[in-house]
């Protein structure tokens, strides 16, 4: 039972948001971006990088928003196929963006997103690199 008061800690990384050569500055006002494990990422959150709690998040070149779907293990897209049983439970976070293929998270993987509630208040339309998005 999910009540709402439940409060869980984390400690990761540091937080890198520093724009590189490869990396094109973060398209959201840091102060939006939490932490949740994959099972809660929901429908229309930015998806910005795995959190680890060993080592510091980069966050993602193309941040992709979330569409969790079931596991199928038989979906045959490539990845799926390739998660044993004994890598413990999974979700598809999203299918087709930006890979072609399914994005199976292990359900317990903590990840930095921005919630779908915050994203508009987070853009940062300055710093995108391609006005209008990508499609
Ligand atoms: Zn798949």
């Amino acid at each position: 039972m999910h009540t709402g008061t439940e409060i869980e800690f984390f400690t990761v990384g540091p937080l890198r948001f520093t724009p590189t050569e490869d990396l094109p500055p973060l398209p959201v006002d840091e102060a939006a971006v939490r932490i949740s494990r994959a099972r809660h990422i929901s429908a229309g959150d930015l998806i910005l990088a795995v959190a680890d709690p060993t080592h510091a998040a980069d966050y993602f070149p193309t941040p992709d928003t979330a569409r969790p779907e079931p596991f199928d293990p038989a979906c045959g897209c490539g990845v799926c196929d390739d998660i044993e049983p004994a890598d413990g439970e999974h979700v598809v976070l999203s299918n087709g963006d930006p890979w072609n293929s399914c994005d199976p998270w292990p359900v317990d993987q903590l990840a930095l997103i921005v919630p779908a509630a915050l994203r508009s208040a987070a853009h940062r339309t300055d710093t995108q690199p391609h006005p209008g998005g990508r499609r």
